[in-house]
């Protein structure tokens, strides 16, 4: 054994052994170190990944075992690239002891680079510990080989072979995160291979000049070299620790594509979450458990344009209240009131909060505490919304004014229970004056329900109703009779009828009244000489289609002119009257009885022949001359003439049967007055 480790004047390189490489066990034992640091790459992502779960220290062992394993077995491999002159063996213990300190160098590495950002500082720290790692286990696995010879090491290439194992390891790093925050796409992938690339070659840079190091000086004599492993043995571990490695390596492949993924997935949701959020027409707006802001959109920082500045993730919720205080032009104590009132409601949002911006637009919010104790408040702004429900306000109050003031009465009622929803002044009074129930939460109608329900299946077919002619019932029996319309409306949200009405009854009797007018003598209230025609007309024409006999009757008051003359034209009226009521008092309901004129009468007696008129004509005669009229004391009489015709069936009209009774009645009168005249004699 010797007991220096470096070179000194004494030895003479001439002396040293010769060695040789194997090419392909050097390109072997750099693509180990590839392999090595693309296993520790991976399972470094996967440890910052599973950061904060149970169990992710795993990923750190694994990465840090991978990484020791690689550059162990890259350094073994390397030592059977190298060939000496001479039979070499190597201890056992220490060279797996040599794999211990690749592995915890590994793994502080690991360790202090499982962040998503390193500062310079810590970066270069685990460069150092990685490099010094490198080198330890490096030196060690020499001081593993057993062979007849002094091994002794070149200073500056020593030293020199551990300051290019931290260099290129912090190049390395450095690229490493580089990559990761900075590069997507192709990129990335090239970045990472070199990276990964640097990184083997920092492993086995820092072995091959630490091979140019060393020099074997043959022993003088033969020392006991005790038991080693031969190289075939070592080959074995070397094939076992490459395939621990490549092992890891896949899985770490598999795993890490599936990250990836998920990450991309996750990014884009989350990107088009935070997409969706801004173009929604509401402001949005997240706070966390803390009360700090964690976003907000574009419509919410525009309700605020003055605290633009101010929201950005981490501004707290007071600060944020405070300053949107500050910023109103109310006084002081307005402003306390109102930072006090919206953090309250902050506090306990169980309802919403209105305000005004500074542009006028009235907005409300609404927050919800989530389970996570993140705060999402949404803002909407419902300016457009008030002024609608301004207009509508407006329109409604239009609408209530017109109604009261109509004097038409109108009445709403629900359409499921008839229930009165309304009615205005008109209505009210007119219910008044006609003794009417009709009050606001009445069911009762009074109407007739027969014609209730035939006027609801009319608004029910057409959707309204025009002027209807109906009847009313008052309290006291009357009936009334209204002029009713209706159309089918929505009042406070429910299906409803509209009606109107106006109260036809008066105007119906005076129009009665006057049709009798219009149709009546006012002398005597037979029927004028106008209406005494129409009908006569009608009755004729009923009996000539029915073939029934019909008799024409005209009669006339004898020397009336007397009467005026000597008991004045007043006696004369009441001799016209006495007439009129005596005639009634002779013929049938069914019978027409006019005056024509003057004195002069005409009846049809539809239903009767000629014959059967004879006496009834001769006891009018009879009634009149047996009739005295006293006016004022002195007895009046006076006698009738009368003419009788019968409508011929075989074709006749009024003009001529009423001709005939004439030309008879002054036959009547010729003959010497009277008498009765039957035309067809
Ligand atoms: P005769 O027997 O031929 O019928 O004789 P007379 O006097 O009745 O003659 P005439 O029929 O020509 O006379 C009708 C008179 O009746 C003429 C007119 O002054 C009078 N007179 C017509 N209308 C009225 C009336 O409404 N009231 C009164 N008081 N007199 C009337
Ligand atoms: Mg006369
Ligand atoms: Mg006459």
């Amino acid at each position: 054994m010797t007991k220096t480790f470096f070179l000194d004047d004494s030895w003479l390189l001439t002396d040293a052994l010769t060695s040789e490489y194997r090419l392909g066990l050097v390109l072997l034992s750099y693509l180990t170190a590839c392999l090595a640091a693309y296993a520790a790459w991976g399972l470094s992502d996967q440890y910052r990944q599973e950061s904060g779960r149970s169990r992710h220290w795993v990923w750190l062992v694994g990465g840090g075992f991978a990484m020791g394993c690689g550059i162990w077995a890259m350094h073994f491999i390397g030592m059977l690239a190298y060939s000496l002159p001479m039979t070499v063996t190597y201890d056992l213990t220490i060279t797996l002891l040599s794999m211990l300190p690749a592995v915890i160098a590994s793994s502080l590495a690991i360790y202090i680079n499982s962040r998503r950002t390193v500062s310079l500082r810590n970066m270069a720290l685990a460069s150092v510990f990685f490099g010094i790692g490198i080198g330890t286990m490096h030196y060690i696995g020499m001081a593993a080989m057993q062979l007849d010879a002094t091994m002794l090491y070149d200073k500056v290439l020593f030293v020199l072979s551990i300051v290019a194992a931290v260099m290129l390891s912090y190049i390395a790093l450095k690229m490493k995160f580089l990559t990761e925050n900075t590069l997507s796409g192709r990129y990335y992938l090239r970045f990472k291979v070199t990276s990964i690339l640097i990184m083997g070659a920092a492993i086995t840079g820092m072995h091959y000049m630490g091979m140019a190091a060393v020099y074997f000086f043959p022993n003088s004599e033969s020392q006991n070299l005790g038991p080693g492993i031969d190289p075939v043995l070592l080959s074995s571990l070397v094939m076992i620790a490459t395939g621990l490695v490549l092992t890891l390596a896949i899985v770490v492949t598999r795993s890490n594509q599936e990250i990836r993924r998920a990450n991309e997935s996750l990014y884009f949701s989350r990107e088009r979450l935070r997409q969706a959020i801004d173009t929604i027409s509401d402001g949005f707006v997240l706070y966390d458990a803390e009360d700090r802001l964690v976003m907000a959109n574009q419509v919410f920082r525009d309700m605020y344009p003055e605290m633009s500045e101010m929201i950005r993730p981490g501004l707290e919720y007071e600060t944020f209240v405070k300053t949107l205080a500050s910023h109103l032009k109310d006084k002081d104590s307005d402003q306390i009131n109102y930072f006090r009132q919206r953090l309250d409601w902050h506090r306990h949002p169980n309802d919403t909060f209105h305000e005004q911006l500074h542009d006028g637009r009235q907005v409300f919010g609404r927050e919800r505490r989530a389970d996570t104790g993140d705060v999402v408040g949404v803002w909407t702004d419902i300016s457009v919304l008030k002024q609608t429900e301004r207009k509508l306000e407006e329109s409604r109050s239009q609408m209530q004014a017109l109604l009261r003031a109509t004097p038409t009465p109108i009445v709403v009622r629900a359409l499921s229970d008839r229930k009165v929803l309304y009615l205005n002044n008109t209505a009210r009074k007119y219910a008044e004056q006609q003794n009417i129930d009709l009050r606001p939460g009445q069911i009762k109608t009074a109407l007739d329900t027969e014609a209730l329900s035939q006027l609801e299946q009319t608004l029910f077919e057409n959707g309204e109703i025009m002027n209807q002619e109906v009847s009313l019932y008052t309290l006291d029996n009357q009936i009334r009779t209204l002029v009713y319309s209706a159309a089918m409306i929505t009042y406070d949200y429910q299906r409803s009828i509209l009606y109107s009405f106006v109260d036809i009854t008066e105007r119906k009797e005076l129009e009665e009244k006057l049709r009798e007018l219009a149709h009546t003598d006012s002398l005597t209230g037979l029927h004028n000489r106008r209406f005494f025609t129409d009908q006569s007309k009608r009755a004729i024409a009923l009996a000539l289609r029915n073939h029934d006999p019909l008799t024409m009757m005209m009669l006339d008051i004898d020397h009336f002119k007397r009467i005026n003359d000597n008991f004045g034209h007043d006696a004369g009226d009441k001799a016209i009257q006495a007439m009129a009521d005596i005639c009634r008092d002779c013929v049938r309901q069914v019978d027409i009885i006019g005056r024509m004129g003057g004195e002069e009468f005409g009846i049809v007696f539809p239903g009767k022949p000629l014959e059967e008129l004879e006496p009834v004509a001769e006891r009018l005669r009879q009634r009149t001359e047996g009739h005295q009229l006293i006016i004022d004391g002195n007895p009046i009489e006076f006698t009738i003439s009368l003419g009788l015709a019968q409508l011929r069936l075989e074709g006749d009209s009024l003009e001529e049967v009423m001709k005939r009774a004439d030309v008879a009645l002054y036959k009547a009168k010729e003959a010497g007055r009277n008498r009765v005249i039957n035309a067809e004699n």
